[in-house]
């Protein structure tokens, strides 16, 4: 399989390089050439074998000759393994009449980013032993992805990992799951600005091709398409376990939109799924677009009680308008030219009824979000964490959609102790496998929002662990 820049600027390169590169060079974001389909028997058997056997027929059709069936298994068996708190991986609890929760947090970081990050690590280690090479690592994180990224890569030969994160703008145990792996390959930033203020220095490293170069450099953001290919699988387990049938509904508490991207991939594999919500906190720039056909960048993220969504640019959504487009890589292009040059651009009619046919989507302030966690503990016993209460007022009702409607659970509650005590009166107690957080070392390194420093700083630090 080839993957295309959604902006067409620059060559088509295979899936490993897709991986390796991350960012295209022409600033778009890479495609597969076309969207494969999984066979009957796939979906058939998708309820029934194991998780990493579905993930694995999933990656086999996106990597095509780059990877052996055997291999994409060991990767998948290696990724969904013993570190799992749950050997169903992503397990699916009813919570009501045709309603349920999928709760993807059962991983190392309690975050539903590991289930990506930690295929993303084996393929990593996949490839660069193949190419004799090492890596070196960048990520920008709004609070889950850094710590997933850490857990995934801190045992990873041939990869550096430098965590850039919003200097006190993550939750405690958020930051700690960064700050306190031990791992002398782990770097944890503490970055002078807010999450848009770290994805915009991840994205001028990448950019500055020198750099990149020297130190091959790679991000692990949900820009990198092997994340949004692992997060498929989830929707494709579930909606082959519900739908009796009937098209299977979801609601995606959203950010970045790399996790309602993945939906609509897990679609077109032929999964059985009808429409997907997209959940947003008050950075609702991507619901806004919904509603006015004009997608706007923010001047800067609003500070939410869900901050792994404060986000004021959603990176993904360049790939959902590059398949509203119809692909047409010239005119994203020009569109995301405009969003450079002035923050905003029209989505074509054509776009807008491509993206309503697919997606819903509702923004929900800080207030409502406070109310959905109290609401859903009153109504089912569930304490959510606040990502997850965002999807919980957006989702869909009874009667709105036939078929099973499903909440994507993004992390636990205790990940976010301070906010859940501060509604329900009750702190949720860390699960087992990670009870000793706080007893761990914290090393955390203060660092101005600058290239510059950056650059510096990476450049001193490099190979460590070797
Ligand atoms: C990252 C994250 C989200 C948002 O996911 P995107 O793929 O960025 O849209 C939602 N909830 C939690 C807990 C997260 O960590």
């Amino acid at each position: 399989m080839r993957y295309l820049s959604t902006r067409g600027g620059s060559p088509s390169v295979s899936f490993f390089d897709a991986i390796l590169t991350g960012l295209a060079p022409d600033g778009g974001l890479y495609m597969p050439q076309s969207w494969p389909r999984l066979s009957e028997q796939v979906l058939r058997n998708a309820a029934f074998v194991p998780y990493a056997e579905t993930a694995a027929a999933i990656l086999s059709v996106f990597a095509g000759d780059d990877l052996s069936a055997d291999d994409a298994l060991g990767l998948t068996e290696e990724a969904y393994g013993s570190q799992w708190a749950n050997p169903a991986i992503t397990p699916v609890q009813q919570i009501g009449p045709g309603d349920y929760l999928l709760e993807l947090f059962h991983g190392p970081s309690l975050a539903f980013k590991d289930v990506a990050m930690q295929l993303l690590a084996g393929l990593y280690s996949h490839i660069l032993e193949r190419r004799d090479a090492r890596l070196t690592i960048v990520c920008a994180t709004s609070g889950d992805t850094g710590g997933a990224a850490v857990e995934a890569l801190k045992q990873t030969d041939r990869v550096d990992l430098f965590v850039l994160m919003p200097k006190g703008r993550v939750s405690e145990v958020q930051r700690r799951f960064m700050t306190a792996s031990g791992a002398p390959n782990v770097h944890a930033l503490d970055i002078e600005g807010d999450f848009d203020a770290a994805q915009a220095l991840v994205k001028a490293l990448l950019a500055d091709q020198a750099f990149s170069q020297e130190v091959t450099l790679s991000p692990v953001n949900s820009i990198n398409w092997a994340r949004i290919m692992a997060q498929s699988v989830y929707y494709v387990v579930t909606a082959c376990a519900l739908s009796a049938g009937s098209l299977v509904h979801f609601t995606v508490p959203t950010g970045n939109f790399g996790d309602a991207l993945s939906g609509y991939v897990a679609k077109m594999l032929g999964a059985p799924i009808g429409r997907i919500m997209i959940a947003t906190n008050a950075n609702d720039g991507i619901a806004q677009a919904f509603e006015t056909g004009t997608y706007t960048k923010s001047a800067a993220s609003i500070t939410t009680l869900s901050p792994a969504m404060d986000i004021a640019v959603a990176s993904n959504f360049e790939r959902i308008v590059f398949e509203a487009t119809g692909r047409e890589q010239g005119l994203l292009k020009q569109l995301y030219d405009q969003f450079g040059a002035i923050g905003s651009f029209d989505l074509p009619n054509e776009a807008q009824a491509f993206l309503r046919s697919h997606y819903d989507a509702f923004g929900v302030d800080d207030q409502e979000t406070r109310w959905a966690l109290a609401d859903c503990f009153e109504q089912t016993g569930e304490v959510l964490c606040p990502h997850t209460a965002v999807g919980w007022r957006a989702r869909y009702g009874q009667g709105e959609c036939e078929g099973a409607r499903v909440l994507l659970a993004t992390a636990h509650s205790a990940k976010f102790p301070e906010t859940v005590e501060a509604i329900l009166g009750q702190v949720p107690s860390l699960p087992p496998h990670c009870a000793d957080l706080f007893a761990r070392q914290e090393v955390r390194i203060d660092m101005p929002a600058t290239i510059e420093a950056v650059k510096a700083y990476i450049r001193g630090h490099l190979g460590v662990a070797a």
